[in-house]
């Protein structure tokens, strides 16, 4: 990934961040956008010290305004744009039906679907400049099954699942390979926000490797996904699961 440039959202924390480090270590350029300024600064520490090259970039993935600013601001630093991790999101809490508030619905919907479409859509047109790339969004073992009273979210990353195929189709001629990831339970402070006192061992009993994946597990799958090794894979929802799925 020598002289190659990514834009990695949601890279201040978990599984961004341990995408960042390793889209750095195999030579790539990487733009770490977050919310949070100073988890994303932590990143780019990281990056430096392993002797990469990286950009903080505070934005919200939810804003077009935002958006369109962090791949300006990503081709003005490093001239071109190969590679993007789609990543940011955020998770609602289990809420039954009849008590889920509008403004939870809207706000989960906001970043975790309409972000990547905004993200995807201010992305390739940047990537056609130089002949194409790949992109890999963050969906969800949520994306691909239900969970109960987890509406927001399981919507978000179900929708996350069908926009990557869409765009699979309308870019693949063009050089553009779109993919999403679907992680079961991965060690993040999201999970650690999620995962109620006392839970942890009855979810780690769902997962047929009876355990939660890293960070590092996922990292390695999207990075994976960007490189030429993946080069006949679009389209495709990626389960990296330790079998929650299987069931
Ligand atoms: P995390 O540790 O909470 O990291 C997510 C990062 O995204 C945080 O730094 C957060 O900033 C940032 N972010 C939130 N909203 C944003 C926005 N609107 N614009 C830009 N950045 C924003 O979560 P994670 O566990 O690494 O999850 C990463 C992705 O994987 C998410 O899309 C998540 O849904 C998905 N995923 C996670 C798991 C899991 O078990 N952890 C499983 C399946 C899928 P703040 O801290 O300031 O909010």
């Amino acid at each position: 990934m020598e002289g190659k440039v990514v834009i990695v959202t949601g890279a201040g924390s978990g599984i961004g961040r341990a995408a960042s480090l390793l889209f750095a270590e195999k030579g790539a350029r990487v733009a770490v956008v977050d919310l949070d300024p100073a988890g994303g600064a932590e990143t780019v520490e990281q990056i430096e010290r392993g002797k990469g090259e990286a950009i903080l970039i505070e934005a919200d993935v939810s804003s077009t305004d935002q958006v369109q600013a962090m791949v300006r601001k990503t081709v003005d630093a490093f001239g071109r744009l190969d590679y993007a991790f789609n990543n940011a999101g955020v998770e609602a809490g289990l809420i039954p039906l009849d008590q889920y508030a509008e403004e939870v619905w809207d706000r989960t919907l906001s970043v975790n679907l309409t972000g990547v479409w905004l993200c995807m859509k201010y992305e390739i047109p940047e990537m056609l400049k130089t002949g194409g790339g790949a992109i890999v969004n963050a969906s969800s073992a949520a994306g691909v099954i239900g969970v109960p009273q987890h509406y927001a979210y399981v919507a978000s990353k179900h929708g996350v699942v069908g926009i990557t195929k869409s765009a699979a189709l309308e870019f693949g001629g063009q050089g553009i390979r779109v993919n999403c990831v679907c992680p079961g339970m991965i060690d993040t402070p999201m999970t650690e926000r999620f995962v109620p006192d006392g839970a942890r061992p009855m979810l780690e009993e769902g997962h047929a490797l009876k355990r939660f994946g890293t960070a590092q597990e996922v990292a390695e799958t999207v990075v994976w996904l960007c490189s030429d090794a993946a080069s006949f894979v679009t389209g495709h929802a990626m389960l990296i699961d330790g079998g929650i799925t299987a069931q």
